[in-house]
């Protein structure tokens, strides 16, 4: 890796500018689901037992550079507590120079949280005063908020350039993971894409086909790519604007040597809601007034065959409507299937995407994936070929 790491650094006595993503999910004042908290509590636990003082800096929702109450990390602080298993400092004074002389006082062991870095309006702009300011406050700056890294912030990308860095330990996980799969895959490589629209996944697509061996494309997107056949696709999703941008994909597959998977058979109903009547039909044969709402079992097979021969497996986006039962069978046995290979250690399997993440969760094979990004947008970017620049400012 590129990367240091915090075991590469003598954290001893030092303050340790940790930025982290703690912005989650919340019902009223409670927090919903921790998992954003326990995930950086290893690089917590880490900096202290290596005898530095974590100084904690996150964003919470999009305040604006506005001090917000709604927005405030302070309602974090028991479960943060309750996840470290020892109490948590916090501080929400506006002047950086008080914020230096409260982190100048902190002793071995404590750890302080700092209010939602996005009140000050430097930061989403990254401010070089704001990035200056933060150095302050701290010796040493370490990024586990890999999902932050596609924005560069005061707090993700100025303060990176301005103290020794490295990255946290959930970084460092997501980043191995994330090189392993598209830097240097084994082969054969199978992406697997679906989801509602190819507009939201040009660049993930034209990059793709020109890493990957086969392409399976799903869910609603895969219905622009069948008109663009001119197949008959009835009532269904279509985004009759990208037919240009899905001939310019197909042809470059044909170049790169990708072997792309569409529909052959398709699960239609006349409405989307749970448990409504269901048709099966060859993909050639939608009739006029249904919609396309998952693949058929045939095109799960052949989805299963290619997933069979590959050694690595790259997924985002589900393959059907998956809300609704029993549009979400295709995703279901894809993952079961995945998730079976993966045990057996026949298969690299990484996938990540908001929705994909929460279609795998409940069929419970997420969990047998080799890695599941939760980054969302920075796992995306990262797909898509991008740079991040939150990472590239840690490059060594
Ligand atoms: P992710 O968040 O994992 O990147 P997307 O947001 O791209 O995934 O896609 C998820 C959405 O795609 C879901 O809301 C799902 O209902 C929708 N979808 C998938 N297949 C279809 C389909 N055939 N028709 C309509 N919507 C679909
Ligand atoms: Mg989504």
């Amino acid at each position: 890796m590129n990367w240091k790491t915090l075991e590469q650094l003598d954290l001893n006595g030092k303050r340790v500018l940790t930025r982290v993503d703690i912005n989650v999910p919340m019902n009223g004042d409670l927090v919903s689901d921790s998992t954003r908290i326990e995930r950086i509590v290893p690089t917590i636990k880490k900096i202290i037992n290596a005898k530095g003082i974590p100084i904690l800096i996150s964003h919470f929702g999009r305040p604006n550079g506005i001090k917000d109450e709604k927005y405030s990390l302070k309602k974090l602080i028991p479960c943060l507590s309750e996840h470290l298993d020892q109490s948590v400092l916090f501080t929400d004074v506006d002047e950086i120079e008080m914020i230096v002389r409260q982190s100048r006082a902190l002793k071995a062991g404590d750890i302080l949280l700092l209010e939602n870095i996005r009140f000050r309006s430097g930061e989403t702009s990254n401010d070089p005063i704001l990035a200056k300011q933060l150095a302050e406050i701290g010796d040493i700056y370490c990024n586990d908020a890999f999902s932050a890294a596609h924005r560069a912030h005061a707090s993700t990308e100025g303060v990176a350039h301005l103290l020794p860095n490295c990255v946290g330990c959930l970084m460092e996980t997501e980043l191995s993971n994330l090189e392993k799969v598209l830097s240097k895959p084994r082969r054969p490589f199978t992406a697997v894409i679906g989801g509602s629209k190819v507009s939201t996944k040009i660049d993930l697509l034209l990059n793709l086909v020109k890493k990957v061996d086969v392409l399976v494309i799903g869910g609603g997107m895969a219905n622009t790519f069948l008109k663009a056949k001119g197949i008959n696709i009835g009532k269904s999703i279509c985004e009759i604007s990208q037919l240009d941008i899905v001939e310019k994909i197909t042809n470059l597959a044909i170049k790169e040597n990708c072997k792309i998977i569409l529909p052959t058979d398709i699960i239609v109903a006349t409405e989307l809601k749970n448990k409504t009547n269901t048709k099966l039909f060859d993909v050639k044969e939608c009739p006029e007034q249904y919609m396309i709402l998952d693949i058929g079992p045939q095109t799960v097979k052949e989805i299963k065959q290619a997933i069979k021969s590959s050694k690595t497996l790259i997924w985002n986006g589900p393959m059907g409507a998956f809300e609704f039962e029993p549009f979400n069978e295709a995703t279901d046995q894809i993952a079961k299937f995945v998730s079976e290979l993966t045990i057996k250690g026949d298969l690299i399997s990484v996938a990540g995407g908001g929705d994909t993440i929460s279609a795998l969760s409940s069929t419970k094979s997420d969990k047998q994936f080799s890695y599941i990004s939760t980054a969302g947008g920075a796992f995306l970017e990262w797909v898509e070929g991008k740079k991040l620049p939150a990472i590239e400012a840690l490059r060594h």
